[in-house]
């Protein structure tokens, strides 16, 4: 089972590195050739969203990268990655969605720009940093709630597509990427 990473922009490198914790084969993608090598699942890391809409855009990765999320895909979003998998967006524009959620970007302001928490992820405690973290303000009745801090959605998932407002690859923790693989068929079906 081999996990592609897009690679165009941001916190991609630490993914890998969690994936290589874990048994995972992966590899990155940076261009539309990367797209012609197979692979089981999709991470859209960390960074900044409206970059990488636009960068997946002009380097023409988007519209076969929407077709194979569309077609059922396992995708894995983090941070800005979550952002780009909302079918709406506040304060930013609607990327691949598909996960009937409003994601806001840039949610925890100025202040609280960077921070460290620990709780729950579908019932297990993780450690949870978030960076100029975006947070779920409304999940319709598809979205399965895996995660809630400070009263605010922080991990969902919807189908083949799993989403958190954190970073788990800047953590020691492998809770979430090894529910992620199991998603993506590595393992224990996912609980
Ligand atoms: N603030 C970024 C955005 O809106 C997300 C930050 C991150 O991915 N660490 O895209």
């Amino acid at each position: 089972m081999t996990i592609a990473i897009l690679a165009v922009q941001g916190a991609f490198a630490e993914h890998g590195a969690m994936l290589d914790r874990l048994g995972a084969a992966h590899f990155e993608i940076r261009q539309k050739a990367d797209l012609a090598r197979p692979f089981d699942g999709l991470i859209l890391p960390g960074g900044e969203s409206t970059v990488m809409n636009k960068l997946l855009r002009d380097l023409e990765l988007f519209a076969p990268l929407k077709e194979r999320l569309d077609g059922g895909l396992p995708v894995f979003g983090t941070c800005a990655g979550l952002i780009l998998l909302a079918d709406r967006v506040e304060g930013g524009e609607r990327c691949f969605g598909g996960m009937d959620m409003a994601a806001r970007r840039n949610a925890y302001g100025r202040q609280l720009g960077s921070f460290r928490t620990d709780a729950p992820f579908a019932g297990r405690m993780v450690p949870m940093v978030f960076i100029r973290a975006p947070y779920i303000t409304q999940a319709g009745p598809e979205v399965e709630i895996l995660a809630e801090t400070g009263g605010h959605i922080v991990a969902a998932r919807q189908g083949n597509r799993l989403a958190t407002a954190f970073h788990p690859e800047l953590t020691e923790d492998t809770t979430v990427h090894a529910y992620f693989l199991k998603m993506a068929g590595m393992g224990e079906p996912a609980i």
